[in-house]
């Protein structure tokens, strides 16, 4: 569907966090599903996306997480022991095995394979961007965290590096939480490892005991103003279980694309008008979350305000308003052209059209233009 000889695009935690967030848009589940570049899509339909990173914050944030991870992590293993495990010995050494395989399927393989002898050595054990695998709507998805700990005990802690500061020990919520909702798709596909490494309902298994995958992640920023990292221990089981539902309640890609016109492609070659069929062939649900979450936000919310829907005004709003799903009809019920009296919807927002026609001292019929 991506088109011949284009390579797919690979799926990462924070395209998973964000379609997590909007699990109704079968459009999105479809073009990551097919692996679709979608930056490259929304500049062919005219809406490019305003996502990315600037090179500068690039290299900035690859300074910040190679100095964390230097001297074999052994600044990154002292604060995962400080803040998560100061009851274990505490890190001297710590290993960090070879994680290079050829491709992503060679890579979650060595990974597994690394985790299971470093459960069963015991000691610290650090992985450098090791690759797990969770399965999405019927795809493979790799990930790649920027490390997980194995500890004394066998546990496995999900870390993450953001170049974004912390101020005396506190860093802006919304980037915190979404960190943290990142981290809860490498906890989930962590677990997908343990339940493997594990026997039967988590028992021991060739006697390697199931790992147990912590709970609370280590957030590592910037302290301050300055290059020296902190860190922070984060409780994702919220978010985790927020994931794990919305991520079930995916509609597989299969089933998705079968109701597809025969022959639908999203090749870039196309002419622009076949693209954007080829897309508005496919439902979404567009909600103001998408703008930032969604590389097609742009386009889906030009066609939303042209279809007049009211979830483009949000997702709170449509919710309070029932059956009422476009402009029109909004406008409508309020006029008391259409709609049902009983509905109380429908009667909430006559109420308002006759206050506010009060307030301006205007005719009720003027009001909502
Ligand atoms: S921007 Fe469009 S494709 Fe992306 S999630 Fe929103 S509705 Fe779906």
């Amino acid at each position: 569907m991506r088109g011949p000889a284009v390579p797919p695009k690979a799926l990462d935690a924070r395209a998973l966090a964000a379609l997590a967030a909007n699990p109704g848009c079968e459009r999105r589940a479809l073009l990551d599903g097919a692996g679709v570049d979608k930056a490259k899509l929304a500049g062919a339909l005219g809406s490019p996306s305003a996502f990315g990173q600037s090179q500068f914050a690039f290299m900035r944030g690859n300074a910040f997480e190679a100095r964390v991870k230097a001297d074999g992590g052994a600044e990154l293993l002292r604060l995962v022991h400080e803040k998560l495990d100061p009851g274990a010995e505490p890190p001297t050494a710590g290993a960090v095995p070879d994680l290079t395989a050829v491709g992503p399927e060679g890579r979650t393989a060595r990974t597994a394979l690394a985790l299971r002898e470093a459960t069963a050595a015991g000691g610290w054990t650090l992985l450098d961007h090791p690759m797990l695998a969770l399965d999405v709507a019927g795809s493979p998805a790799f990930l790649e965290p920027d490390a997980v700990v194995v500890h004394p005990d066998g546990s496995w802690t999900v870390v993450e590096i953001k170049s974004f500061p912390m101020l005396d020990g506190s860093a802006d919520p919304a980037k915190v939480g979404a960190a943290a909702r990142q981290s809860a798709v490498y906890v989930l596909a962590l677990e997908e490892v343990a339940a493997h490494l594990g026997g039967p309902e988590g028992r021991a298994q060739d006697g390697v005991p199931a790992p147990e995958v912590r709970h609370r992640v280590l957030l590592v920023c910037p302290k301050d103003f300055s290059n020296l990292p902190t860190a922070s221990a984060v409780d994702i089981r919220k978010q985790r279980a927020v994931t794990r539902r919305q991520l079930a309640r995916l509609t597989r890609v299969e089933d998705i694309a079968a109701a597809l016109p025969e022959g639908t492609c999203f090749s870039l070659d196309l002419p622009a008008a076949d693209l954007t069929t080829a897309v508005e062939s496919v439902p979404a649900t567009y909600a103001p979350e998408c703008l930032s979450a969604c590389e097609l936000a742009f386009h889906c919310r030009d066609r939303s305000r042209a279809q007049g829907a009211v979830t483009s005004l949000g997702r709170s709003l449509r919710a309070e308003l029932g059956d009422l799903t476009t402009v029109t009809d909004v406008l409508a019920a309020a006029h008391g052209q259409a709609g049902d009296p009983d509905d109380p919807a429908v009667a909430a927002l006559r109420r308002a059209a006759t206050l506010r026609a009060e307030a301006l001292g205007t005719r009720e019929g003027d009001v909502c233009r």
